[in-house]
């Protein structure tokens, strides 16, 4: 067999509507909205090859892939779709001057080329063992709708996670709220299910100053959370700022969501910006990056702990020994099938797709594993976006 060719590259846009889901203050922050519905715009990455394989990734909504695809469709055309270490690098210098979050989904994508061609799951081409990942429950923000509304709604729903079946939770807090409320609500989750769970919390950036951070980092010590992760406005990416943090605090604290790629991650560890490292197949680099940071983070002696759910962490987690937990969310307890969904249940991140034992399971299929329902997607389909050959 010769090398294979990328002939073509497509993104298949769908439409999937989310009941009683609203935006908080400022537009930005899914939350419960009673008889609001959220429409979004899924997209589904296809790389097609000359071998008759197609990669195909469930790669995000349309207003990021679409751009994306502009950004990278032309280079791919032609390309060695086994050659992801060289589409890494070329794609990494060539968006040098925007964002590279679009490396990500080819990547991911062409894992999934990969696993398709070899018949065999992408964790085992990572070398991967887990068969299943304990996962923690992670909310959706808190609102002021009668969902998440109060630090009492907060411990009611982690015990309800418990009861499930997970053994560890972590609180998305409120937008643009009293930071009094935080606290109490750290000290709320940490009373009713500290002794049983490990708790984490994640104002993904929403406090105002670095002052209100070191006040409820110090609510997180007295409930001994698991982790503090991306506190205040710096945007989670001062290292100077959360090294002095941990300075002042116990909790350990979880940085690098928001700072992209692998050089990035080694610099913030090596100054003692974080104790957890934070890495994702978007922000990283796909599957290729992730694993990178991954493999930094185990040369430090430190764990990572991948950024939201979806199968490609699935595999990577499968692979990683240096990890502790599986993101399964969002999750709210009035909110309902707010994932797309084009895969049996256990893998589309509801409450529910857990086991009794809280872990979700590892796909056995090839490539990324798990058949795509192109019934549904068609069905609720927008437009299909392509790159050719001309
Ligand atoms: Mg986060």
């Amino acid at each position: 067999m010769g090398d294979p060719k990328i002939t073509k590259v497509d993104l298949v846009v769908f439409e999937h509507k989310i009941e009683n889901m609203g935006t908080d203050y400022n537009g930005f922050n899914q939350v419960y909205e009673e008889d609001s519905v959220l429409t979004t715009r899924p997209s589904i990455l296809r790389i097609h090859t000359d071998v008759g394989v197609t990669g195909e990734y469930l790669a995000g909504p349309r207003e990021r892939t679409a751009h994306a695809l502009d950004a990278v469709g032309r280079y791919l055309i032609g390309k060695n779709p086994l050659e992801r270490e060289k589409a890494y690098n070329d794609l990494k210098r060539g968006l040098r001057h925007t964002d590279r979050t679009a490396i990500g989904m080819v990547d991911v994508a062409l894992w999934d080329f990969a696993g398709k061609l070899y018949e065999t799951p992408i964790y085992r081409l990572l070398g991967g063992y887990k068969k299943s990942l304990p996962a923690y429950a992670s909310t959706y923000h808190g609102d002021e709708n009668g969902g998440l509304s109060t630090p009492e709604a907060f411990a009611d729903f982690a015990e309800q996670c418990y009861s499930v079946g997970y053994r560890a939770f972590k609180i998305h807090g409120w937008g643009d709220a009293p930071i009094e409320r935080e606290i109490a609500n750290v000290h709320a989750v940490g009373r009713r299910v500290g002794d049983k769970m490990d708790l984490m919390l994640d104002p993904a950036c929403e406090y105002e100053t670095w002052a209100e951070a070191l006040k409820v980092g110090r609510a997180c010590d007295d409930e001994s959370f698991f982790w503090l992760e991306d506190p205040y406005k710096d945007g989670g990416v001062s290292i100077f700022g959360h090294r002095k943090l941990r300075e002042m605090i116990q909790t350990p604290i979880l940085q690098t969501e928001h700072v992209f790629g692998l050089e990035a991650h080694v610099d913030f560890i090596v100054n003692g910006g974080t104790d957890f490292v934070r890495t994702g197949v978007y922000e990283d680099g796909g599957i290729t990056g992730a694993m990178k940071v991954a493999h930094a983070a185990e040369g430090f002696g430190l764990d990572v702990e991948f950024h939201g759910g979806g199968l490609a962490h699935r595999h990577c987690i499968s692979a990683v020994r240096n990890t502790n937990y599986y993101e399964l969310g969002l999750l709210n307890p009035k909110i309902k099938n707010s994932k797309p969904p084009i895969y049996p249940a256990e893998f589309l991140d509801e409450l529910e797709s857990i086991d009794e034992k809280g872990h979700v399971a590892v796909p056995q299929g090839p490539g990324l594993g798990v058949e795509i329902d192109w019934e549904y997607i068609n069905s609720h389909h927008i437009e299909t976006i392509s790159t050719e050959v001309s």
